[in-house]
């Protein structure tokens, strides 16, 4: 059987934007056998040249029911019919406990799956977020690779998963909804921090007064949590991605924010700063993930653990126990217990 990961058929397909392509390589990427981990690195190395520069990466993220499949489909497919080719995919470290991903999902975004210059895909399945947004990343390289330059990644507005994703997009678009009371109230201050445009959504109907002067008064919040040496205050706009009023002004603060950084030379330094932490957070993912893979570890995990919560031993005896069970471990096994 030949090879469904043969370098340069893939290579070749997705420079020509071929879709079997693209999927092939997303699943190669998303692997974590250690002979694909091999080849999605030559992958890389070889679409290198071809992504990145030209690309508007943005982040979107907002709790559940906010809108944000609605918003994408709507947004997504402006932007298809004004000649960009988009690609939305997502982060969500729990997908693999609910049994598959919502986010990313085609039949959410129906109007934009349809279309041929969109590419969607579900979040990788993945327990943790480190493998998650790993993947996540990489499938953005080879959408950069294939031509597309929007890149679009969803994320649930719940903490951690929002800090990977702003560490691999330019602009962060926070959707939020209006609410009675203080309007920053279940946003966490951490993300608003990330944030760099909100889109206030649902302003239809009966709701619009309410976005109105929900997105007037997270406008004058934001100037005050924003301090004055900060990076510029977040765009405040009202939104509906159901008649898409607001659609193309919030795309418009993306573009503007990431001119801003441009031309500051801030898009270049985030970019510089992205790769750092990067670099940082595969390595710790990889040595947390090799002491569990450890089995020298595994070994005594389940006896470790019944000592220590029955106080025999304490947590910190049990720790010494664990590491240097798992440097035996890698030092005589090291290229295995590492994957990448
Ligand atoms: P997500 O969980 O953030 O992806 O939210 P969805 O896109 O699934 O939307 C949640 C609910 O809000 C759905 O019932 C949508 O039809 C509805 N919705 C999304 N956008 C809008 C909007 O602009 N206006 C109104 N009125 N409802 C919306």
């Amino acid at each position: 059987m030949p090879d469904p990961y043969a370098l340069d058929a893939l290579v070749g397909g997705i420079l020509e934007g071929s879709r079997p392509h693209i999927a092939r390589a997303i699943t190669l990427v998303e692997s974590k056998l250690p002979a694909h981990r091999d080849r999605s690195r030559e992958l890389l190395r070889e679409l290198a040249t071809h992504t990145g520069t030209d690309t508007v990466r943005v982040g979107i993220s907002g709790v559940p029911g906010a809108g944000k499949s609605t918003f994408i489909d709507a947004l997504g497919t402006r932007l298809v019919d004004a000649g960009h080719k988009v690609g939305v995919l997502a982060v969500d470290p729990s997908s693999s406990r609910t049994g598959g991903s919502i986010l990313g999902d085609r039949t959410r975004m129906g109007e934009l799956a349809s279309r041929e210059n969109a590419y969607i895909r579900p979040s990788p399945s993945g327990n943790h977020l480190g493998g998650v947004a790993r993947a996540t990343r990489e499938s953005m390289l080879i959408l950069e690779g294939a031509g597309f330059d929007v890149i679009i990644v969803e994320t649930v507005g719940v903490g951690q998963s929002e800090v990977a994703v702003s560490g691999m997009v330019d602009t962060f678009l926070m959707l939020a909804l209006a609410r009675s009371g203080d309007q920053l109230q279940g946003i966490k201050r951490g993300i608003l921090e990330m944030v760099d445009v909100i889109g206030v959504n649902k302003a239809d109907g009966d709701r619009e007064g309410d976005a109105r002067v929900a997105a007037r008064e997270m406008r004058i919040a934001m100037k005050l949590i924003s301090s004055a040496e900060e990076h510029r205050i977040p765009q405040v706009l009202p939104c509906s991605a159901y008649t898409g009023m607001g659609l193309d002004e919030l795309w418009k603060a993306v573009l503007d924010h990431r001119a801003d950084l441009e031309a500051s030379g801030g898009l270049a330094t985030r970019r510089a700063q992205q790769q750092v932490d990067w670099l940082w957070a595969m390595a710790e993912e990889e040595v947390r993930s090799s002491l569990h893979r450890s089995e020298s570890v595994q070994a005594v995990r389940a006896g470790l653990e019944q000592q220590i919560a029955s106080g025999q031993l304490s947590a910190l005896e049990g720790v010494q126990e664990l590491l240097s069970r798992w440097r035996q471990d890698v030092i005589n096994s090291g290229a295995e217990l590492f994957r990448l």
